[in-house]
């Protein structure tokens, strides 16, 4: 009897076991602004070849990017395709190409009763970020902007913008006081957020326009804190957060290399914080991406004559806007042997939506 109790159990903990392994209760989903795979062959070039946080991926896959409207598209566009599973026109923020309203899978997220969140190191009212909680067709909308993400559902926002908070709402109390009437607390440091446990929802207004190029750690720092705060807030049953590394994209239009370089890493810090929760988190997906190629960045050698050893290697642009290259995807986690191949980038967002409906990767 003992012997059939004990295989018995055995059954149900195999039974469960390998439902556990494979339900996603909790999406991190990174989007590298602008990051290119010549962005990644960069980095690895930079760290001589040892292994990046990159070459780690448990999987990987390859987006189109092009919009509704161009064959190179913005960030608008590109962040609501990744947000939503839709292409959409240039400019358009969480609508189709038609101007209606689609539902992001941070918003499809907050219906299923997970909390959601996204973290940024430019403003929160910029394009990406926007794609997750606003629908205007206008990125440049920013009033309207910040009002949606002031009515949104999101339980934590971490980034810059309290500018652009002001002019809609007046000066830093009456910006308070507007988030207060929605259930946000206002945050203004690093330090603050820190010492907020996830009893309130947090609004993080950490600088007033970007919080900045070069910000060190900033990044994986607010990685870390909003995992921290929405896990507290998920009760065990799973939350939704991006993360974005707003500055490769402005480092790319601008041609600098260093500059890029010094955002690839900041990001990829966040990305190592994310790795490391899944592997503590069974049932932890990270979703690795960009939203289209900027610069033009390409990875030459100085001297054509390949008969030679190497004679150094250069970074090359060859334009100040973005491109159309196919961007990567790298995945990390429970599910992340179930998505890849070469997409659309809509594909990967209704992919992502379609994980937070089930619960499970299983009907991909
Ligand atoms: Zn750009």
């Amino acid at each position: 009897m003992r012997k059939v109790l004990a295989l018995l159990s055995f059954a149900i903990i195999s039974v469960s076991g390998v439902n556990a392994q494979d339900d996603v209760r909790n999406i991190i989903y990174m989007i590298g602004d602008g990051m290119g795979l010549a962005s990644v062959s960069m980095m690895q070039l930079e760290n001589n070849f040892e292994t990046t946080i990159f070459d780690r991926a448990d999987n990987v896959a390859l987006t189109k990017t092009y919009s509704a409207d161009n064959r190179v598209t913005d960030s608008a566009a590109s962040g609501t395709a990744l947000s939503s599973g839709v292409k959409t026109n240039n400019t358009y923020i969480g609508v189709d190409k038609d101007g209606k309203s689609l539902f992001s899978v941070a918003e499809l997220a907050a219906m299923r009763g997970m909390p959601t969140g996204v973290v940024v190191t430019t403003y929160l009212q910029h394009a990406t970020p926007a794609a997750f909680y606003a629908h205007c067709i206008s990125r440049h909308d920013s009033a309207t902007i910040t009002r949606q993400l002031v009515e949104s559902d999101m339980d934590v926002a971490v980034g810059g913008g309290m500018t652009l908070f002001r002019e809609v709402y007046g000066d830093n109390e009456c910006v308070e006081e507007a988030l207060h009437d929605v259930g946000f607390d206002l945050v203004q440091s690093m330090a603050e957020l820190e010492a907020v446990d996830g009893d309130s929802r947090v609004m993080a207004l950490l600088a007033d326009k970007e919080v900045g190029a070069d910000s060190g750690d900033y990044l994986a720092d607010a990685t870390n804190e909003a995992l921290r705060l929405l896990e507290a807030r998920s009760n065990g049953n799973g939350f939704f957060l991006m993360v974005e590394g707003s500055l490769i994209d402005g480092m790319g239009h601008a041609n600098d290399a260093e500059a890029m370089q010094r955002e690839m890493e900041g990001f990829m810090a966040a990305v190592e914080v994310a790795v490391m929760y899944a592997e503590q988190n069974p049932g932890t997906l990270v979703v690795v991406t960009a939203d289209h190629e900027t610069g033009g960045l390409s990875i030459v050698s100085n001297d054509a004559d390949f008969n030679l050893s190497e004679q150094g290697v250069s970074y090359s642009f060859a334009t100040k806007g973005h491109s159309a290259s196919m961007v990567p995807v790298y995945l990390y986690g429970t599910g992340a042997e179930r998505i890849n191949g070469v997409m659309e980038n809509s594909e990967l967002g209704a992919k992502i939506k379609s994980i937070v409906d089930n619960g499970s990767v299983e009907s991909l």
